[in-house]
């Protein structure tokens, strides 16, 4: 079966797919030469991805799946949140967001922070929505080459290594994305039709 990721993001496809059984085959926006983004102004991480799912589903009027992430820094009172991708200016980049997290988390001792996501399912008509946690800590410096986003700063509980020193498998066992998508396929195994 196909199913619309409402997403350009090749890594987080890549994530995706090494955990959905075999008969689920993601197609990305970019699989489907839609490269236009999609707007992300909601107030919070499930309004988001709620959005992107129907906006999605308007344009391609098929079952589709949009996931939305924030970094939630308890120091800085749950930032960057929804603000995540823009943490430092409308470029977008993670080293600019990552530098930002470490600027600010500087004088702090708590450097408690989980990572959010909110799947949203558009499916046969009806949404559904699950979540996924996992808590952690910000490290001092940026460590690891793998992954993407603020992966090299954040090292998850029971663990002493960033999620960007780990392989996507290893990831996967914490990851709040892995823990999301899950929930989803547990759906889908219990769905009535598929
Ligand atoms: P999005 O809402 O999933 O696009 O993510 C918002 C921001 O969080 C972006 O800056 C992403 O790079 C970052 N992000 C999302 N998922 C992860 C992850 O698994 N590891 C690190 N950063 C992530």
């Amino acid at each position: 079966m196909k199913l619309i990721f409402a997403s350009h993001n090749a890594h987080k496809a890549t994530e995706i797919q090494r955990i959905l059984p075999s008969w689920i085959e993601i197609k990305t926006l970019s699989d489907l030469h839609y490269m236009d983004e999609i707007p992300e102004n909601e107030a919070t991480i499930e309004g988001n991805s709620q959005f992107k799912a129907r906006f999605v589903h308007g344009k391609f009027e098929q079952n589709c799946f949009a996931d939305d992430t924030g970094l939630e820094i308890s120091s800085l009172n749950g930032r960057p949140g929804v603000h995540s991708a823009r943490y430092a200016g409308e470029q977008r980049d993670s080293n600019d967001n990552m530098n930002k997290v470490l600027e600010e988390l500087a004088m702090m001792s708590d450097r408690s922070a989980q990572f959010k996501t909110v799947i949203t399912l558009y499916w046969e008509g009806a949404e559904h929505q699950f979540e996924g946690i996992v808590r952690g800590q910000i490290a001092t410096v940026k460590t690891g080459s793998e992954g993407f986003g603020y992966d090299p700063i954040f090292i998850p509980e029971g663990e002493t290594r960033s999620f960007a020193e780990m392989t996507l498998d290893e990831k996967n066992q914490y990851s709040h994305r892995a823990r999301a998508i899950e929930k989803l396929v547990a759906f889908f195994n219990t769905a009535p039709s598929h």
